[in-house]
């Protein structure tokens, strides 16, 4: 059996949703269609899912909510039209809409309730479109199953949520399930971060044992780095688990790097493919691959990092030192990326987005005090370069090539990170050299022939 899903821009009109039916026609494993809430359908369009995010404000601030939920039934009447269905279905979404909205109730799981309806209604629209023309569909709530955990811990699907599901897609009919959410025990709505219907896709994907996740987006295939920044970089065929993690987390936004766990468990490969060119292989990312002649697959930049540096003279023999300074950044709530460190002097790298100032006032003061470093300050406006390769293992000398392409740019390295697995090597430079970086790394190690 497949798994499929089908994110927001495959899903946001009459005309995607044709596509997509073809897609599911032509392979009967295809049991299991995941579904996202309507997406852009061109640049300046609004996402169904953000439509909603604002109504719930409006509903929460007690301002005015027709017209918006208007414009949010109207996505769906206009999908209804074009795929030639009555208006029955979009009476069923409107009264589902406003029974959300009655049930106004603390705020954060409010707006989870109506966020989700965005996949919830389209899931149930496109099943009777399957039915419609003649393709056996059944809608499958996550009440039926999909078993998440309870606030405030972000949201996961709990272990018992493989074992409900297992059965999902063993009858006759297609399955049609919305993604991005679940239902804790007692039976409360919480929804994954955004771009999460590929989380429940990977879920569904382990739950039945699938052969395959096919994740249905926008774009050919993952490329070997960000096209917006690098001209026509080349696309990836085969990248490890490892490797789409590691370029994940520096910006890789294709597929949701928390999707990756449920699969990566069982080793069930995921393709990523094109609902508008379903016949290009797309990426698949499998547990191992060969070699294909280049040590480095991908290269990401991601900004908006802090450090905060902290020295103190004969560092290296206190013992629990850096125990205690990542306890001072764990009480404020906030995670960390990386820790470089020398003999004396330590960095803790974080995302800036998890600082305030008088956090940061905070952290520097315990520090000082507890900890009776010598010198201690944050420094902002940081990227990290990551340069991801299961080959890079076998290759001597691919530091030193990055480092000197990086220099070329006239960018400090401000911090080198490789992990002992030598699948990523991450440097620390300033925000304004990360595209001249990007540019410059592609060209050395993507450019002209293969290395
Ligand atoms: N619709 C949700 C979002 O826009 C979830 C998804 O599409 O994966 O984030």
């Amino acid at each position: 059996m497949i798994v499929c899903k089908f994110g927001g821009t495959s899903v946001a009109s009459a005309e995607q949703i044709k596509k997509v039916t073809n897609i599911v026609q032509s392979n009967p494993k295809r049991k299991i269609v995941v579904v996202s809430a309507p997406g852009k359908r061109f640049s300046d369009d609004i996402k169904v899912t953000d439509l909603l995010i604002d109504l719930a404000d409006a509903v929460l601030k007690n301002s005015e909510v027709e017209e918006k939920l208007q414009n949010v039934i109207n996505r769906y009447k206009d999908i209804a039209a074009g795929l030639g269905l009555d208006n029955k279905i979009c009476e069923v979404i409107e009264q589902d809409l406003r029974e959300r909205i009655a049930l106004k109730v603390d705020q954060e799981l409010f707006i989870d309730t109506l966020k989700a309806s965005g996949e919830d209604n389209n899931a149930k629209l496109i099943a009777e479109y399957f039915n419609s023309i003649g393709i056996p569909a059944k809608y499958v709530s996550p009440k039926e199953g999909l078993v998440v955990n309870n606030p405030p811990e972000r949201t996961f699907a709990l272990t018992e949520t493989y074992e409900n599901l297992k059965d999902l897609g063993k009858g006759k009919e297609s399955i049609v399930f919305p993604g991005f959410f679940g239902y804790t025990k007692d039976g409360v709505l919480r929804t994954f971060d955004r771009g999460g219907s590929d989380i429940t896709g990977s879920i569904l994907a382990a739950a039945v044992g699938a052969e395959l996740y096919e994740n249905f987006t926008d774009v050919d295939c993952v490329f070997s780095a960000n096209p917006k920044v690098v001209n026509d970089p080349i696309g990836i065929e085969e990248i490890t688990y490892r490797e789409m993690r590691e370029l994940s987390y520096a910006g890789f936004s294709v597929f949701h790097d928390e999707a990756l766990i449920p699969v990566f468990k069982l080793a069930i490969p995921v393709n990523i493919k094109n609902t508008n060119n379903p016949s290009a292989p797309g990426t698949r990312i499998v547990p191992t691959r060969k070699p294909n002649g280049r040590p480095v697959i991908g290269i990401a930049a991601d900004h908006g990092f802090s450090t905060l540096y902290v020295s103190k003279y004969l560092m290296n023999r206190e013992v629990g030192f850096g125990r205690k300074l990542l306890q001072i950044i764990e009480e404020e709530n906030i995670s960390y990326e990386h820790t470089p460190s020398g003999v004396d002097d330590i960095s803790v790298i974080l995302r800036s987005d998890q600082l305030t100032p008088e956090k940061e006032d905070r952290i520097v003061k315990r520090v000082k005090e507890e900890l009776h470093a010598d010198d201690v300050y944050f420094r902002h406006g940081f990227s990290m370069i990551v340069i991801v390769g299961e080959g890079m293992r076998n290759n001597t000398g691919l530091a030193a090539r990055a480092a000197s392409v990086i220099s070329s740019t006239g960018a400090n390295i401000e911090m080198i990170n490789q992990g002992s697995s030598e699948v990523s090597l991450v440097f620390g430079v300033l925000q304004q050299y990360e595209n001249q970086c990007l540019r410059a790394l592609y060209e050395e190690f993507f450019s002209p022939v293969i290395v």
